[in-house]
Order: C-alpha cells, then structure tokens, then sequence
C-alpha cells in the first residue's frame, strides 16, 4: 500500500505551515565532537529543501547514539545543526537544546516561512522509546504536519516515529522515505529478472529471516561472509578456527535443502591465522581450509563467479559484506562485488545496497553513487526485507 508523501501535498498545506520532520541525523561524531560522516544528514537534504522552497517552516527532531533516556551532552545535535547549516546555504538554521520545553513550542512559533529549527536529541526524552502517549501528544504540539524521513528508524515504535504520527495529521512520507520505499518494495514485488541477492556478514543469525524470505523471489542467492562457514559446517567441511555459529548448523542445512541449485555458496576462501596477519593470507578451495586458520573473505574463484552473475541480473540486492573488509587484503571480495555492481547498474540494471557495513563498504570504495541506492537503514532495510511492516511506514497517511 503506498503512502502519502510530501509531493501529495497542496502549496496551501506547506506555505506558512509548520512541518515537524523526522531525520535521521544519527551519524559518528569524531574525537573533536563534529561529524565524521554526514552521509545521512546529506541524505535528508532534498525533503528540506523541498519543504523549504514552498514556504513550510521545518522544525526537525532526531535521536543521535544511544543515551539513556537523559541528557548526555557527548549525544547533542548541536555539532549536527552546525553541518545542517552548511548543507542549507543562505537558510536560517538555529538550535534548540531541549525537544519537548516551551522554548523549544516557542521556537517553532517564530520561524518564519523556510527557516529551520532542529530541536536536540529525541532520546534524551523517557517517552521517547517507550513511546509514551504524553510525549507524544507535546511533540504533535511542535507542528502542523508531521513528515517522516527517517526510514533507518522506522523499524522502531517510538514517541517521535509512531506516536506523534498518530496525533498530527497529515502524516505523510518524506523524499528519502519515499526513495526507501520504493527501491525496497520494488525488489521484492515486482523484480526485473534475473534477480540476484547477495548476502554476508558475521552472523546467519540476524539474517535467517531475509534468506528464508527471498529465496522463493530470486534466481540466484549468493553467499559470503562468515554466515558461508556455518553452511560449510553444515556441508560437513572442516572450518578451522573461522566464525561459525554452532547452534545453526541444523538450520543452515535445512536451507542448504530447501534451496536447492538458489542458494550458492563460495567455492574458495581466503584463510589466514588471523585477521591481523593479512601478509600470511592464502587462497584455499572450501575443501582445504586448514584446521588452524579461519576464513576471513570469498577466494578470487568466488569473486569471479559472483561478478559474472551480478553482470547478468537486472535485479542486484546486496547485504553483509564478504569478508573481514576492514582489514585488507580480505576487503578484495566486498570490492569485486561493489565493483561488479557498479558495473552491472551502469549496464541498465537495478542495484540496491542495504546493510549499514555493506554501505560503508560501498561509501569506502567511492562506488555509492554508481548503484541505483544504497539504503541508509541498517535495521530496518533488513526487517523490510523479511517481510515485517515497520512501524513508522505504517502509520503515515495512506494513498
Ligand atoms: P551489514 O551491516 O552490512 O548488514 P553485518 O553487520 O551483518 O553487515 O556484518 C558485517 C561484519 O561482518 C563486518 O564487521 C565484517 O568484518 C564481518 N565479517 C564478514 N566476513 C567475515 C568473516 N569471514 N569472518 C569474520 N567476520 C566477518
Ligand atoms: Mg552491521
């Protein structure tokens, strides 16, 4: 079902109205308290530029970190709101240090059409995460429609996600919310085949859910990552000292059964005694992990096959790099993948990237801007994947 989003909006609904705008401004802060990486306050630029150039009033709420439901001044927005007005040339940015004050009502009363004021973080408040009805309903105070365009939040029921979306109508979608949603929701219902996944990382823990979820959408679903040693294990192979999760041995070999020729896994790895002896690092086909070394990456055999399947899909989900990517060498098969796929969107086909380290990964490589997105929402691209309805989507304003 599609939403609502600001673009359905009249001029009348914006000109002179306040729009109380759900970010995502949860970004690393260096050791000097400024932003490290402001991919995602970048990221929410167009639906406040959008709000802004037909007369709204933005006031934006956001969390940063994960303080206890109290102010700590190392999670403040304020080094946030100083980048925010460098991305907003020539707009009037202004900080609030409290969210749910009468400064902070105050302050949403005086700006004037396309100013912005971002209020200070959301989990400072102890209804935040408890999404407490009160907090709620003096949040809805802050605005006259609410917008959310926080998609990497939106798994969460929060005071500033959900309650407030039910309290202050319209509540409608944001331009990155929409993108999200629509990159996401696109793979799943109506993928141009071939449709290809890939998908890695530590754990087949986390992922089971969106394995058993798409593997009846793909044609192909190629594996990396630590999660290829606990099929190996379940294979029957020896898997040295690599991370393996002995507790799902017995499920990834169900899977390994259900899936049939869909679900592949790497022929080779590349071994090494640790991660830290990247110099000692050697190419084994699966067969041949020795008992006192872990696979840390895909071997090259497998970074060549995958690549060649990428190149033939139209449809490219990728999630959870293929090795230890932070340590080089065994960053090489997350490359071959990103290189692939940059390869693959600039051949016409559809490329997404969801996974927070699969898209540092990507962000790392300079290849963001050749997929056709790289989803901002670790989490919650993950829950969409599997088939859950995030609470922050659902509650907007339906078509
Ligand atoms: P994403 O955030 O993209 O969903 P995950 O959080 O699931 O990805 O996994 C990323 C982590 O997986 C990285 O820190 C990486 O070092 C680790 N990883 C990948 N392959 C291996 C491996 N073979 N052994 C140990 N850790 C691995
Ligand atoms: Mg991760």
């Amino acid at each position: 079902m599609a939403k609502l989003t600001i673009r359905d909006l009249p001029a009348d609904k914006l000109r002179g109205q306040r729009a109380l705008v759900r970010v995502d401004f949860n970004v690393p802060l260096d050791e000097h308290g400024a932003v490290s990486d402001d991919t995602r306050i970048r990221a929410a630029i167009p639906t406040i530029e959008y709000l802004l150039n037909r007369g709204a009033r933005v006031v934006l709420l956001s969390h940063l970190g994960r303080p206890k439901a109290k102010a700590e001044p190392k999670y403040s927005l304020e080094p946030v709101s100083r980048r925010l007005a460098e991305l907003l040339p020539g707009r009037s940015v202004t900080f609030v240090e409290s969210t749910d004050s009468d400064e902070a009502q105050k302050a949403t009363h005086e700006l004037k059409d396309g100013e912005v004021v971002l209020l200070e973080n959301t989990r400072f408040l102890p209804g935040e995460e408890t999404n407490d009805v009160g907090l709620s309903r003096t949040l809805a105070e802050l605005g006259d429609l609410y917008v959310n365009d926080a998609f990497g939040t939106a798994h969460r029921a929060h005071a500033s996600t959900e309650g407030v979306a039910r309290l202050l109508k319209p509540a409608v979608a944001g331009l990155l919310m929409q993108k999200e949603l629509d990159y996401l929701q696109g793979a799943l219902d109506e993928p141009k085949k071939p449709f290809v996944a890939i998908l890695g990382g530590s754990k087949i823990s986390g992922k089971i859910d969106v394995i058993e979820a798409l593997l009846p959408k793909v044609d192909a679903l190629l594996v990396g990552g630590a999660m290829a040693c606990t099929f190996y294990k379940a294979m029957g192979l020896e898997t040295g000292t690599s991370l393996v999760e002995p507790d799902r041995v017995a499920m990834a070999k169900e899977l390994i059964e259900k899936a049939g020729s869909i679900l592949i896994l790497p022929h080779d790895a590349m071994v090494a005694p640790s991660r830290e002896d990247g110099g000692k690092a050697r190419a084994v086909s699966r067969e041949n992990i020795p008992a006192d070394m872990a696979m840390l990456d895909i071997g090259p055999r497998s970074a060549e096959s995958y690549s060649r399947a990428i190149l033939s899909a139209q449809t490219v989900l990728w999630n959870g790099p293929m090795g230890v990517f932070e340590s080089p060498p065994f960053d090489k098969g997350t490359r071959a993948i990103a290189d692939a796929m940059a390869q693959a969107t600039g051949k016409g086909a559809t490329t997404i990237v969801g996974g927070g380290d699969s898209a540092a990964a990507v962000e790392q490589a300079g290849l963001a801007s050749k997929m056709s997105h790289v989803s901002t929402g670790g989490g919650a691209s993950l829950e969409f994947l599997e088939g859950k309805t995030l609470p922050g989507v659902d509650i907007l304003d339906e078509r």
